[in-house]
């Protein structure tokens, strides 16, 4: 079923679908190409279009062997396509649904991959926005590198901009995972390079324990705790390699490690992680879905975890309003501290078997528990100030009653 795409390109096999079109194999006068054909809303919005062409030369211009490279953008009638490199393998996600976790060598490879990709983007002025496991395309045909990892290229680059117009963000945008989102963009603050590196850091830190820092549970709550939350401590990971994912999740931006400072220092580590097995860290529970999605959970086969992430749309009113629910629109603001990385609450605690995980519903439901507690006991005082008052007033009525007056009043003739 090959199809024309512009005067130059056939598209021949669907290599993938995303979240804004087709991804085909396809051919090119210079060989063989993927093209990114845009969904139908997309490219048929002509303020959309209108962008894409003005961006064309930020989006042409980037040449790194660790970005895939958008060679032409056409458009065509009702098409709105992106021509880019083919990569032949398998893109990161897919990976990790396979293995769940990569030795810390292939995930401090791929990831030193990564940043230097972000490097040259960022010295070129353009910040990715998007950077995720599902972002990350693993060349199979390339060399294999240590830990026995592919090459890994960083696609989508300035499609999240283009498409995120704040028109389009309130129409139709498809909202993603909010597990990579860095928590200046969680408070409104215009998207500069450091959310990359928060992004990259976050992806780093699932390569090596199977879920992400701050992930799970209502979309609100995964907000909340990347603007309020210290990240959980990884056993058994080099010290050296922590402090690195540690600095790259400051809260603060400027804190954050720059991009070629991380690939830098992550090639140095590589010799530290030579040879170590996949971490064996004990997932998390993930927040049951005890507000919002009680039959999902239900209907899950027995032992096997309910992974939500990211499922329930931010959209107000689509589920039951519930005012025990932590939401984005219930966040405090943080303070300075907070912001600055300070360690107040952590996520996603490992910890000794049967104690409830901060955040998780039983900790929730403990914390409930106290607060009913001692709303009962507030409660059960001002029950007794109550009872008291009235029974002073019932003493000083008593006598003053219409029928004690009767009743105890000696009969009259
Ligand atoms: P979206 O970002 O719109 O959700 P993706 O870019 O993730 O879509 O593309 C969907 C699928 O197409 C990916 O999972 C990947 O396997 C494949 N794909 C994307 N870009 C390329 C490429 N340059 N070369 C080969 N396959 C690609
Ligand atoms: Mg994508």
């Amino acid at each position: 079923m090959a199809r024309k795409i512009g005067s130059r390109y056939t598209a021949n096999q669907i290599l993938g679908r995303g979240s804004a079109g087709t991804v085909w194999l396809g051919e090119g006068p210079e060989g063989p190409v993927a093209i990114k054909l845009l969904r139908e809303d997309l490219a048929s919005d002509q303020e959309l279009v209108g962008r894409f062409v003005q961006e064309r030369t930020a989006l042409l211009g980037l040449e790194h062997p660790n970005v895939v490279s958008v060679r032409d953008l056409v458009v065509d009638g009702n098409d709105l396509a992106l021509v880019m490199d083919l990569v032949r393998g398998t893109d990161l996600r897919t990976r990790l649904d396979r293995d769940r976790r990569l030795s810390p060598e292939a995930a401090v490879a791929i990831v030193a991959d990564i940043a230097d990709g972000l490097a040259a983007a960022h010295a070129a002025g353009v910040v990715h926005r998007d950077v995720k496991p599902e972002n990350v395309l693993l060349d199979m045909q390339g060399p294999l590198g240590p830990g026995g990892s592919h090459p890994a290229l960083l696609t989508d680059f300035g499609v999240a901009k283009l498409i995120d117009s704040p028109r389009r963000t309130r129409a139709t945008k498809i909202i993603g995972t909010p597990d990579y989102l860095a928590p200046e963009i969680v408070e409104g603050l215009p998207p500069r390079a450091a959310v990359d590196i928060y992004a990259l850091a976050t992806v780093l830190y699932e390569l090596l324990a199977g879920f992400t820092p701050f992930g799970g549970g209502h979309p609100g709550a995964v907000l909340r705790r990347h603007v309020t939350e210290s990240v959980a401590p990884l056993p058994g990971i080099p010290d050296e390699l922590w402090q690195l994912i540690v600095q790259c999740l400051a809260k603060a931006p400027a804190s954050r490690l720059r991009a070629s400072e991380l690939g830098a220092r992550l090639r140095e580590l590589l010799p530290l992680v030579a040879g170590m097995p996949p971490l064996d860290v004990d997932e998390p529970d993930v927040e049951p879905a005890e507000e919002e999605a009680p039959a999902a959970e239900e209907a899950a086969p027995a032992g096997e975890r309910v992974r939500r992430r990211g499922a329930v749309p931010l959209v107000p009113g689509a589920k039951p309003a519930d005012s025990n629910r932590d939401t984005h629109t219930s966040m405090r603001v943080p303070g300075p501290d907070e912001l600055a990385g300070g360690a107040r609450g952590t996520a996603r605690v490992p910890r000794a078997a049967g104690a409830p995980r901060p955040g998780s519903a039983r900790h929730r439901a403990v914390a409930r528990r106290r607060r009913v507690v001692l709303g009962a006991a507030a409660v059960a005082l001002v029950a007794a100030a109550g009872v008291g008052t009235w029974l002073a007033t019932s003493d000083d009525d008593a006598g003053a009653t219409p029928q004690d007056t009767n009743n105890s009043a000696p009969a009259t003739p």
